[in-house]
């Protein structure tokens, strides 16, 4: 796998209004450096321990993002530095993200993540939740809802895909203001489809840094 070659393929074929965020969990700090070194500066990771290693390893002007399910005992640990936290589902984890960014004198940009696939295993809020957790984060000084984010089923089936982002963009519509104005989905399998049907961030990484073991 050629790092470079992968990610200015990718970066050529997206719109230049799309954010690339880079999902270099798993991956070693030679790998990232080799994207950084080709200007890439964002960078996602989906477990606490591993992003906070790699944040005090790697260059100080990467931003991370995390992009896994973020339990709320372990908020505290990037707290300190996080640049945009994708997958909250929960309002306690709304106001436990408030309170430790508080801490660090920081306000802390958040994605609330929408459940559209059919699996029951994606985490995310209902559709019919989303008003009131948005509302919700109103009252939190030191957190900012910026966007939404979303996973769609893993299938073959581009249809669903496809109608599982639509679903998701319709939704963002509905919601989108001032400061509502990222919306994440797309990955490696299925970034195309998304962004056809609104994304402005993907998250990939296998098509960068290769399979996963
Ligand atoms: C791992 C992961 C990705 C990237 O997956 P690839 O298929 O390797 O591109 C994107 N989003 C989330 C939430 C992930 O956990």
């Amino acid at each position: 796998m050629d790092i470079k070659v992968n990610l200015n393929t990718i970066l050529k074929s997206i719109p230049k209004e799309v954010t690339l965020v880079a999902v270099s969990k798993t991956r070693q700090n030679s790998a990232i450096i080799e994207a950084y070194q080709l200007g890439q500066r964002i960078f996602g990771e989906n477990k606490v321990q591993e992003l906070v290693q790699k944040y005090e390893e790697l260059p100080k002007d990467i931003y991370w993002h995390m992009i896994g399910h973020l339990q709320t005992n372990k908020v505290k640990f990037i707290a300190p530095f996080v640049s945009l936290i994708h997958g909250v589902d929960s309002v306690k984890l709304l106001k436990e993200i408030n309170k430790k960014a508080k801490q660090n004198n920081r306000v802390i940009d958040c994605l609330l993540q929408v459940h559209i696939a059919t699996e029951s295993t994606k985490f995310g809020f209902d559709i019919s939740e989303l008003s009131n957790a948005i509302n919700s984060a109103n009252e939190y000084q030191n957190i900012r809802i910026v966007g939404l984010m979303g996973m769609a089923t893993f299938t073959d089936n581009k249809q669903q895909v496809i109608q599982e982002f639509s679903s998701l963009k319709i939704v963002f519509d509905t919601v989108k203001n001032e400061d509502i104005t990222i919306l994440s989905m797309g990955m490696s399998g299925d970034y195309q489809l998304a962004i056809e049907q609104g994304s402005n961030m993907v998250r990939v990484g296998s098509a960068i840094f290769g399979h996963r073991n």
